[in-house]
């Protein structure tokens, strides 16, 4: 047995070439774990997202606390609230993020690649893509 205590697990800022506004990341899964299952708990602040990205084996998110925002390409933002759980595809382009007005954080679950990567990362989420598309019917 290891216990990691939570006072070791500190949280990184993440990086601006890949995410937009605040975004925390605690490394669940770090040393001692000889696994290519990678764990994350990213907390956004509001109006915060990831850049758009892929994922070499899928990933799973689940919602843990707040209210966000998901959106895979080609199809439309949606709000996530905790409990929630979203897979994406291996491969599948994407983001996550906070809704404008709250924080969000959720649990990553993500296998690495035989480089270790867990991720490609493309261009950032516009704010026009953020806001979503406003609901049909409306001019
Ligand atoms: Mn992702």
């Amino acid at each position: 047995m290891n216990i990691t205590r939570a006072n070791s697990l500190a949280p990184k800022r993440g990086p601006s070439d890949y995410f937009t506004g605040t975004v925390w990341l605690e490394e669940v899964t770090s040393a001692p774990y000889a696994s290519d299952v990678r764990v994350v708990v990213a907390t956004f602040e509001p109006g915060a997202r990831t850049a758009w990205h892929t994922h070499p084996h899928g990933q799973l998110l689940q919602i843990v606390s707040g209210a966000g925002r998901v959106q895979k390409a080609g199809e439309g933002m949606v709000t996530v609230l905790p409990g929630d759980v979203i897979w994406f595809e291996p491969g599948e382009r994407h983001w996550h993020g906070a809704a404008p007005d709250r924080r969000m954080a959720h649990l990553a679950v993500q296998r690495a690649d035989e480089a270790g990567k867990t991720a490609t990362w493309q261009e950032q989420v516009s704010d026009v893509d953020y806001a979503g598309s406003p609901p049909s019917g409306t001019v």
